[in-house]
């Protein structure tokens, strides 16, 4: 079978879907790989590097969707700008697209796929299960983000991380604080602790305690018996009570802390917003905020999304392309969730969509033209 990698649309997106060693991978299970001219560059792989890897590079768009029985992408299909056509239309009947989907937000999308005939698999619906986390790209795609949030703040920060004693004097250590112990939040936390902050981290999940502690950091706690942790390892929606007691604790915070950086989410709601325009006024000028939830509404009233801006001498970081600022590393994990995930389906020669593998079929979002998501939830025994 030949897989398809075209060069992403979206504005200012970096990643690709495959790179030239998760190409060699691809090879290895029987797929042959076309990759689109230039579709690796914004990732520093070049179409040599890709025809070295054993890759045929395909210059016109058109063909390459075309002459794919698999088209593999990172962000769902939408206008092709050059062709000023949809890259659902662009996908041949009855051939499968394997990309982030996120099918709840985008059911017009769903349906267009459908009406393709075609079969899509969402990389974000992969069931968080212990067997497919060698495919959760949601997961891969939260660890480099919340390694680069701290970056990003460490580069608007003018002091340093860790504290020193020198000549010159006596330097305290930053103090950070992480909202949601989540993937993200954990490795903010091994980030800004292995620069050497003092790290702080609220969840409520308390299971994530323990997490927090093996990682050096201070894990804060409420006089307040609430267990946040809902079906599926996930959060849920907390009680009015809960997130005033929660937020009381954070205006505190902010008085003291050097950094804040939120990640709180929870599956298919907005964002809870927990830092407000007072608490950001109250922290020390030169300070920062970096708010992982932008894109979903914000953890904090004063985030605008996709923006890097000052408030009231406190620098706020509400960017949403984090995993795309390191898009070689990004492109790469995503590139090994996705060979993982056709490993399982059979490789090229024994490929096929097998509705009683509970990964593939939680990812199923369109078969043959027919929507088949959500999935059914399994029995429970
Ligand atoms: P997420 O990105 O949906 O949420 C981030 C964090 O925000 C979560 O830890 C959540 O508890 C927290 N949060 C929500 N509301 C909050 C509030 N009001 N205040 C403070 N924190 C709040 O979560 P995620 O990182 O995608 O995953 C969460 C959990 O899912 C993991 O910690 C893990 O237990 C589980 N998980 C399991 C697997 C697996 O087994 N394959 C893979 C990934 C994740």
């Amino acid at each position: 079978k030949k897989v398809g990698v075209p060069k992403e649309v979206f504005p200012g997106e970096a990643r690709v879907a495959v790179t030239p060693e998760t190409a060699r991978k691809l090879q290895k299970l029987g797929f042959e790989v076309l990759v689109q001219s230039g579709a690796g560059v914004a990732a520093s792989f070049s179409d040599e590097a890709y025809r070295q890897a054993g890759c045929q590079i395909v210059s016109d768009v058109r063909s390459l969707w075309a002459e794919a029985d698999i088209v593999l992408k990172v962000r769902p299909p939408e206008r092709q700008p050059e062709l000023d056509v949809h890259e659902a239309e662009l996908l041949p009947e009855g051939s499968t697209l394997i990309s982030f989907l996120w099918p709840a937000q985008n059911t017009a999308l769903v349906e267009q796929l459908a009406a393709r005939k075609a079969t899509a698999l969402a990389m974000d619906s992969v069931p968080r299960i212990t067997r497919a986390q060698k495919m959760d790209a949601l997961s891969s795609m939260a660890n480099i983000a919340g390694y680069r949030a701290v970056i990003e703040a460490a580069n608007h920060f003018d002091r340093f991380f860790t504290g020193q004693i020198t000549a010159a004097g006596k330097v305290p250590p930053c103090k950070v604080l992480v909202i949601g112990a989540g993937v993200a939040g954990l490795s903010a936390i091994g980030t800004a602790r292995g620069l050497g902050a003092v790290v702080r981290a609220f969840d409520t999940r308390p299971v994530v305690k323990e997490q927090v502690q093996s990682m050096g950091a201070e894990f804060l706690e409420l006089a307040f018996e609430e267990d946040g942790s809902g079906t599926g390892g996930y959060a849920k929606v907390m009680s009015k009570e809960f997130i005033e007691a929660e937020m009381t604790l954070f205006a505190q915070q902010a008085q003291d802390v050097d950094i804040i950086i939120t990640t709180a989410l929870i599956p298919g709601k907005k964002a809870p917003l927990l830092i407000t325009q007072a608490m950001v006024e109250s922290m020390k000028p030169g300070s920062v905020v970096v708010d992982m939830a932008a894109e979903q509404g914000g953890n904090c009233e004063v985030t605008r999304p996709g923006e890097i801006y000052q408030h009231h001498g406190v620098t706020i970081i509400g960017l949403t392309d984090l995993p795309s600022r390191m898009a070689s590393q990004s492109s790469q994990l995503y590139g090994t969730n996705l060979c993982h995930l056709l490993s399982d389906m059979g490789g090229s020669e024994h490929y096929r969509v097998d509705f009683e593998d509970e990964v593939v079929r939680g990812a199923l979002v369109t078969y043959e033209g027919e929507v088949t998501w959500p999935a059914p939830r399994p029995a429970v025994p």
